[in-house]
């Protein structure tokens, strides 16, 4: 992707927040592929050997910004001067926010204002796309979701995000900044970390059908795979809508190379419950799920979310976007990808 400036061709600019995340590396590996100059940003105390950026030492140019702090955000936007902008960062984990709501709120709402602060001082001209999340919709009573359905966030993670969802208009509206939201739903991939239900699940079959004998450590501080050799899940019933964080992230670039600023919902208005993760995950390496897990009431949410689709249809309109990979594919081809991570004698 190149740019005309003063008839000369030059790369796009474009500045990842947050690029050791699941989305921010597969961002970076687009941008990339599109010719884009890309600068991505970790956290001083993100370790260089985070396994979502080893691949692209060499190819993007990384700085250390963290979103509690002001100066760092406007060093990056100033050293840089980007075209583009995406806030990927976040305390992305919802059932951490209950034991962290104010670091949450510090991050995951305030963190999106400095953002757009530094772009309004430094990068006037950048476009900025935020993420935000299916969770600002919270138990509202509807079978899908589009761009129009009322927030109705209940846990301190979907607040936050409602914050940054409402305040990346704000900033639209305010400044006139080409400022769009993403209001993604899950999406998962060998990337998403081991926080999340659709990794541990998949983890867990490989560690299991490989006889791990050091299986990482669950969201409790334990090893994965407890002594009978069994899985740990919290409520198994719970729906959502899953898609493929590779696909995803075309999206994030579609909204931003829109004629018009605008916040669109990203889905595949499908849904599967987490006991369909497990009997796809544990079938696909001949294993009943049934034998290998256990419903632990430790790992329940103090308030579920309900099932809800997130109705893409908008997105399918104006950005030609639709998701590609089922949910039986994307559990596989995760599965797959951590059977090779944990091998046997790991
Ligand atoms: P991840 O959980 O993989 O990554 C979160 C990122 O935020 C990491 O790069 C982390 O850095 C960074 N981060 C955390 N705190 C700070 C901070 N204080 N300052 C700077 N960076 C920080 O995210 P995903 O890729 O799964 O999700 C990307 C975004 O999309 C997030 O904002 C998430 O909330 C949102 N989202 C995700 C969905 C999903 O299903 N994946 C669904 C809807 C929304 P570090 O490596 O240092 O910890």
């Amino acid at each position: 992707m190149v740019a005309v400036t003063k008839g000369a061709m030059v790369a796009k600019k474009a500045v990842i927040i947050g690029v050791s995340s699941q989305d921010g590396s597969y961002l970076a590996d687009l941008l990339l592929a599109k010719g884009y100059e890309v600068t991505g940003t970790i956290r001083r105390t993100t370790g260089y050997q985070h396994p979502n950026l080893a691949h692209l030492y060499g190819k993007i140019k990384i700085q250390a910004a963290d979103l509690i702090d002001q100066t760092s955000l406007n060093e990056v936007i100033k050293s840089v001067r980007p075209d583009e902008v995406y806030n990927i960062a976040a305390q992305s984990i919802p059932a951490d926010s209950w034991t962290h709501p104010i670091y949450t709120g510090e991050v995951t709402a305030l963190g999106p204002v400095r953002v757009f602060e530094a772009v309004r001082n430094f990068a006037p001209g950048a476009r900025v796309y935020q993420a935000t999340s299916r969770e600002i919709f919270g138990n509202i009573k509807a079978a899908s979701a589009n761009e129009s359905t009322p927030l109705d966030a209940n846990n301190p993670y979907g607040i936050a995000k409602t914050y940054a969802h409402m305040i990346t208009r704000c900033y639209r509206e305010s400044y006139g900044m080409f400022a769009c939201g993403g209001i993604l739903f899950n999406h998962e991939s060998p990337r998403r970390s081991l926080h999340f239900v659709t990794r541990k699940i998949t983890a867990g079959v490989a560690c299991i059908k490989n006889k791990v004998k050091n299986p990482p450590i669950n969201e409790a501080g334990e090893p994965l795979i407890d002594s009978d050799g069994k899985l740990h899940m919290g409520d198994t019933s719970t729906k959502r809508d899953w898609g493929y964080a590779k696909e995803y992230v075309e999206a994030m670039w579609l909204i931003l190379q829109n004629k018009i600023p605008k916040d669109y919902v990203i889905g595949t208005n499908t849904s599967y419950s987490v006991k369909d993760a497990l009997a796809v995950a544990f079938a696909h390496v001949g294993l009943d799920w049934k034998d290998y897990t256990i419903e632990d009431k430790k790992f329940f949410r103090p308030t579920e979310i309900k099932e809800l689709k997130g109705d893409y249809s908008l997105a399918k309109k104006e950005l030609g976007w639709e998701p590609k990979t089922t949910f039986s594919e994307l559990i596989k081809l995760m599965v797959d990808a951590d059977l090779k991570r944990f091998k046997p004698g790991f």
